[in-house]
């Protein structure tokens, strides 16, 4: 953010306060999404944590009780087949696709981002599989899961690692590189990396594209199909508000399916799984990720969830998203006193995910103190305050409120 030479003086503030509280309201009766917010079980806290753990929609409660009550407790064994329990991940990934831009058939739902990401980390090696291409490029700034899931990865296939700041990948890459594994959105500071020019720079390399999509997906379009990313990853429980622990989710692009070689083959992605044969033939198609019997009630519980994405393009999301965190950088701004905070979110739209990450002294107390005033957002140490911008329940309103109690208790 801009370097501010003075702070400014107690009637200039409150008088600022008074201007961007009337944009703020002006905003929000505006804003095409505002009707979203009453989807979700919210009280008067300013919720700016969806990045981590999305809000609950408020309808989701009974569907969780009707499949338990009467899916589980009444029709035990028969909702597999005649309650579609079966079908679940395939079905629920097709929800998910046209938020991420994937034609249906491509994505499955099931089992933790965590192994998805070993999956599609062997699995893109095994389909670039030239012993020239010894090398996995890492993003170096990942969510730390990523990377030592990678490295297992790369043990295990007799790849090496090589960590790669996302701005440095391209001359990273070369005849040595079987795939690179990058984050649409850094977890940290909020940037957004440039997906379409990284794949297309990836294929140059004659590599395969595995995109973790975890802070992006539900934020902002991503454009699978579009920019012919190979394979990619991402969670149901930040921007899906699919609850804690909800399954992930994996995209194989329809051109890699019948190649793709899980590297875990298990029952449920059989062609055959009531054959209980002895050897493993893979199923066509997206089945071909799944693993073992899939998590139903994390699973019905995320496919309610996304019923409040009915009728919302994406591309709104996303218009709304930047006008919250521009307007949250402009009040932060005039709210704090200069030095007090230090933005590592990009100023650039095109750099920027939806979330402000703010490098304050003294951060873990700031955030246990806005907290306790009902502005939640989240620390990652050791100074660093993430606020999380989820268009679909967060408002203008909500954003000045969060920069002026900020603001006031950094004065404190
Ligand atoms: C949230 C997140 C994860 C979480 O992985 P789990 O297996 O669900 O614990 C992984 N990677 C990234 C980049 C994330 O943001």
């Amino acid at each position: 953010m801009p370097a501010r030479t003075s702070s400014p003086s107690c009637g200039r503030r409150a008088a600022m306060s008074e201007s961007l509280a009337q944009r703020a309201a002006a905003l929000d009766a505006a804003d095409e999404l505002a009707g979203a917010r009453k989807l979700f079980a919210l009280d008067e806290a300013v919720y700016l944590d969806g990045n981590s753990l999305g809000a609950l929609p408020a309808h989701v409660p009974d569907r969780v009780a009707d499949v338990v009550n009467r899916q589980w407790g009444q029709l035990r064994i028969r909702s597999w087949t005649e309650g579609d329990w079966w079908s679940a991940p395939e079905r629920i990934g097709d929800r998910i696709a046209p938020l991420v831009g994937a034609a249906p058939g491509q994505i499955v739902v099931g089992d933790s981002t965590s192994v998805n990401v070993f999956k599609a980390v062997v699995g893109a090696v095994r389909l670039n599989d030239d012993p020239a291409r010894t090398d996995i490029l890492v993003d170096a700034t990942t969510f730390p899961t990523d990377g030592y899931i990678a490295s297992s990865a790369a043990r295990m296939t007799g790849r090496r690692i090589v960590p790669v700041d996302p701005a440095d990948l391209t001359s990273a890459l070369g005849p040595t590189t079987a795939a690179a594994l990058v984050n649409h959105v850094d977890y940290r500071s909020g940037r957004l990396h440039d997906l379409p020019g990284l794949t297309a720079a990836v294929h140059e390399a004659g590599a395969l594209a595995v995109w973790d999509l975890c802070h992006s997906a539900g934020a902002l379009p991503v454009g699978l199909d579009a920019h012919g990313v190979d394979l990619a990853v991402g969670c149901t429980y930040k921007y899906l508000n699919g609850g804690p622990g909800s399954p992930a989710y994996l995209y194989v692009a329809e051109r890699h399916q019948a190649s793709f070689d899980s590297p875990l083959p298990g029952w449920t992605s059989h062609a055959d799984p009531f054959a209980m044969t002895p050897g493993y033939e893979a199923a066509d198609g997206s089945t071909r990720g799944r693993v073992g019997t899939p998590d139903i009630l994390s699973m019905l519980a995320l496919e309610a969830a996304l019923e409040v994405w009915d009728g919302i393009a994406i591309e709104t999301v996303r218009a709304k998203s930047l006008a919250l965190t521009d307007f949250f950088l402009e009040c932060v701004d005039a709210y704090v006193p200069a030095g007090r905070v230090t933005s590592l979110t990009p100023a650039e739209h095109a750099s920027r995910g939806s979330q402000v990450a703010l490098r304050c002294e003294d951060a873990p107390r700031v955030m246990e103190t806005l907290t306790a005033r009902g502005v939640v957002g989240d620390l990652r140490r050791p100074d660093v305050l993430r606020f999380g911008f989820t268009p679909l329940y967060v408002g203008f309103a909500d954003t000045e409120r969060a920069a002026r109690v900020l603001a006031e208790v950094l004065a404190g």
